[in-house]
């Protein structure tokens, strides 16, 4: 099934079972970066190395099988969906002796691993949710209003209501008395439809909670129906679109990704100025692989700020679980580390497990001038 919420995850991380373990299985399958052969090789690393941690491990017999009929599983599952399979993520969670198997394609992808414990690990499938905005695009005229619920690049009809504002105002009446008298009754009309509509919207915000509201409507009714809405809803108003309600829910969608889009990219470098700023006085924040690193081994990271896809080779202490670039030894406990693939992958992870924010930029940036990474300190040592 596709990840869309957190109701999904909630779910998926009550299960539990007694007497056995669960494996929880990530896969990065982008094709639009890798070629099949690759991800075919990191698949085969994935399971080998499963396999290897399996027989690593004590625990039960009965235990063990399990583990390993979830790998068959999975493997099984593998080489008859490669081809046809064309998200840029896989999860699946499986404890095959209580027959539980779930599979989640995601849509952006999750760094490889394979962990086997006694819940389903979901914290990769929550920070995935967590990057996608919830956002509400409400157009209207004076006829109709429709309330579309656009999430991780889907659009939903929520609701639609036609409004009774009288459409036109007719010729005659002496001096034109009459025509105005009606213009000012269509005006009250209009404004308790628009009053109508900004609370419906509010209602539905109660209730399906999303971050950016954007709305769609002739230029002149911007003014009078902005006021009308609730002050929170005021702070997520991110945006105006050209859509109007008669167009279809494909335009509205394409409009609002391109929104989207543009919102993201001015969030990111807002973040990337910021830290620049910061830098440049000498204040609460650091930059580059090897600060950075040392600033997140000490706990000083508020939030981590890397560059998306950057990736390097670098090493960590078994026991204290540091990050470093190139340290052939622990500075803290004199132990020699271990080389890992992808540091930066690891420091997103330390961050997260440390209750860091962190934040991807798209490069090219100004976030590039400063070797890709960098954090918000809560102090400085
Ligand atoms: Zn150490």
């Amino acid at each position: 099934m596709k990840l869309f919420s957190q109701e999904q995850i909630e779910n998926l991380s009550k299960f539990k079972s007694e007497s056995f373990l669960t494996t929880s299985f990530y896969l990065n399958t982008d094709k639009s970066r890798m070629t099949k052969k690759e991800i075919t090789l990191s698949f085969k690393n994935l399971l080998t190395n499963g396999r290897s941690q399996l027989d690593m491990r004590e625990m039960s017999r009965k235990k063990k099988e399990s583990l390993s009929q979830d790998l068959d599983k999975i493997g099984l599952f593998w080489s008859k969906h490669l081809s046809s399979y064309n998200f840029p993520g896989l999860a699946i969670f499986s404890c095959n002796s209580e027959d539980f198997w779930q599979l989640f394609n995601l849509p952006t992808p999750p760094r490889n691993r394979i962990i086997f414990d006694q819940n389903p690990y979901v914290r990769p499938l929550s920070a995935i949710l967590g990057e996608y905005y919830r956002i509400f695009a409400l157009t209207f005229d004076r006829r109709e209003a429709k309330w579309y619920d656009i999430f991780m690049g889907e659009i939903l009809l929520l609701e639609n209501l036609i409004g009774d504002v009288p459409s036109k105002v007719r010729e005659g009446g002496w001096k034109g008395y009459e025509s105005k008298r009606i213009e000012r009754h269509i005006a009250t009309h209009l404004h308790d439809y628009f009053k109508k509509i900004a609370q419906r919207t509010f209602e539905l915000f109660k209730k399906n909670h999303f971050d950016w509201l954007f709305l769609g409507c002739r230029e002149k009714y911007c003014s009078d129906f902005e006021p009308l809405l609730h002050p929170y809803l005021k702070n997520r108003l991110k945006g105006w679109l050209k859509a109007m309600p008669s167009d279809s829910p494909t335009t509205v969608l394409k409009e609002s990704l391109g929104l989207e889009k543009k919102l993201k990219k001015q969030e990111e470098n807002e973040i990337v100025h910021r830290l620049v700023s910061e830098l440049e006085k000498g204040g609460l924040a650091t930059s580059g692989l090897i600060k950075t690193l040392r600033s997140l081994n000490r706990g000083e990271v508020q939030t981590l700020v890397t560059t998306r896809y950057f990736s390097k080779p670098g090493r960590i202490c078994p026991k204290c679980h540091f990050l470093f670039v190139d340290e052939p030894c622990c500075p803290s406990c004199q132990r020699k580390t271990d080389p890992l693939v992808d540091v930066i992958d690891e420091a997103v992870e330390a961050a997260m497990d440390k209750n860091c924010g962190v934040r991807h930029i798209i490069s090219p940036s100004k976030l590039d001038r400063y070797g890709k990474i960098g954090a918000f300190l809560r102090y400085k040592t």
